[in-house]
């Protein structure tokens, strides 16, 4: 495999322009080139002789759209393949304020969490920062006549991202924040770090550093218990990192950006979601400056775990709301799609294409 051209930062692409010894002007058509979706042989304002000496070394392409599926409520679900053949899942979600997409940072996962099918292959491979970026920039480039925000290189289609495909995006950290760093970057597609989320296991030891790097992100934990027994039962990681160290990186992370913070809180019958759970949940995290978002459990067919009633998660939001907290109940969308994180990569390499 090549090496991939959207892994570089501006003043990474303008040595690169520099060492092959074109002007340093060119630097900013080639970045804006690829921020804008375009595969390098694409970018008609570079000469041809220069386009074939990175071609050398770099792919043209880091990603390719190998399906999409359209749901009936204007969901898209992306099945996107990298040059070495691995395919991961991408969501796009059209609100009426924007597009969100949903982005996936390794290929497979090591986590093992019990309701999820991204990892039931376990981890293959880390992506890099550009084949991150790039699920954002070829869907952005496919969206053109849909722009909300921006303008000239800058015009966007996709404002919210989130990275909430397949992959622990700490457990592949320093890709990850180099992504972040690239995507919100002056001149590239420039999304607001205000406007990604970034969810995550609960890696206690990464969320300090990430805080430290001051991307003002909104970050998510999957909380998804309320005691560290009941979450280890569904979260391996759980055995690791206990829910109060969680709640203190939480603390730091507010105190070094300011931000609130979001627990996802995915409810599963018979395990999380009764009266007693949502009490709990109200003990634990009353007066934190953070919000609750209730998600109910996809169902994935490899696993057992039963998603709960419509009235038991409105009966669970209720006690939320009544005890003081800011949560909702994420509304379901993209379901006849196979929406949730891993399920439809889990179906391809199943039936052995
Ligand atoms: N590894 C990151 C991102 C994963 S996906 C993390 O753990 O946060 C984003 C959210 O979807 C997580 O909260 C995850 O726990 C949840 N999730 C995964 N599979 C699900 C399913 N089948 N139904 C509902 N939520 C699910």
């Amino acid at each position: 495999m090549k090496k991939i051209i959207q892994d570089l930062s501006y003043a990474e692409i303008e040595a690169l322009v520099t060492q092959l010894g074109e002007k340093k002007f060119r630097a900013k058509q080639l970045f804006e080139g690829l921020h804008q979706g375009k595969n390098i042989s694409d970018i008609t304002s570079l000469s041809k002789a220069f386009k074939e000496r990175l071609l050398e070394e770099y792919e043209d392409a880091a990603i390719r759209v190998k399906e999409v599926f359209h749901s009936a409520d204007g969901t898209e679900k992306y099945l996107f393949e990298f040059a070495d053949g691995n395919l991961v899942e991408g969501v796009l979600m059209k609100y009426k304020y924007g597009y969100t997409q949903c982005v996936s940072t390794q290929v497979g996962c090591r986590m093992g969490c019990k309701f999820c099918a991204s990892t039931l292959n376990g981890l293959i491979r880390n992506l890099t920062a550009g084949e991150i970026l790039s699920q954002i920039l070829v869907v952005n480039a496919l969206h053109k006549e849909d722009i909300k925000a921006g303008q000239g290189a800058q015009a966007r289609a996709v404002c919210n991202v989130v990275l909430m495909g397949s992959g622990e995006p700490l457990d592949n950290y320093d890709e990850v924040v180099r992504f972040l760093k690239n995507a919100t970057a002056e001149g590239g597609v420039q999304i607001s770090a205000r406007n990604i989320s970034l969810s995550t296991c609960g890696i206690v030891p990464k969320m300090y550093a990430l805080a430290d790097e001051g991307i003002p992100l909104n970050l998510t934990v999957s909380l998804h218990a309320t005691d560290d027994e009941t979450r280890a039962r569904v979260m391996p990681i759980a055995k690791a990192y206990k829910i109060a160290d969680i709640l203190k990186a939480c603390k730091y992370y507010f105190n070094k950006t300011g931000r609130r913070y979001y627990f996802e809180y995915t409810l599963i019958d018979g395990e999380n979601c009764d009266e007693q759970h949502a009490k709990a949940l109200v003990r634990l995290l009353k007066g934190l400056p953070c919000h609750v978002n209730l998600i109910r459990l996809n169902e994935v067919k490899e696993r057992s775990l039963k998603s709960t009633s419509d009235k038991a998660a409105y009966r669970f939001l209720g006690t939320l709301e009544k005890g003081g907290l800011s949560a909702t109940l994420r509304r379901q969308i993209g379901v006849d799609i196979g929406g949730a994180c891993g399920q439809l990569r889990a179906q391809y390499l199943e039936k052995g294409k």
